[in-house]
């Protein structure tokens, strides 16, 4: 019986050395992921950051006026969450399809989705 339990254990030893393994590969996996988030966050900071400054220097567009701009926008889903998604829909009022946030209007029925301004 011994022999059996030896057995069982190897194939224990062994079926857990190979997720151990699988756990490494996909930790690298990740750790690669979140650098090139990383990365592309660096980007859109400093693209934001120049859009800004020559959009100030151009057209006196203040800080202030940025922040209430973007609080306009990140309630545009009815969620003060600091997240801008434009690819989540919402119906439209008038014909219920699903169109995309950043509409002014319906795509499909021309109804307005959202005030000016
Ligand atoms: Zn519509």
């Amino acid at each position: 019986m011994s022999w059996f339990w030896d057995a069982f254990q190897q194939r224990e030893i062994g079926e857990n050395r190979k997720k151990s393994g699988e756990a490494h590969v996909d930790a690298k996996i990740a750790l690669r992921s979140i650098k090139q988030l990383e990365e592309k966050v660096d980007r859109l900071s400093l693209l934001c950051h120049a859009l800004f400054e020559e959009l100030e220097r151009t057209t006196g567009f203040s800080e202030a006026q940025l922040k209430e701009k973007m609080t306009q926008i990140d309630l545009r889903d009815g969620r003060a969450d600091g997240k801008y998604d434009p690819v989540k829909g919402s119906n439209c009022p008038d014909c219920g399809r699903q169109v995309k946030k950043t509409r002014p209007n319906c795509f499909w029925c021309g109804a307005r989705l959202q005030p000016l301004g």
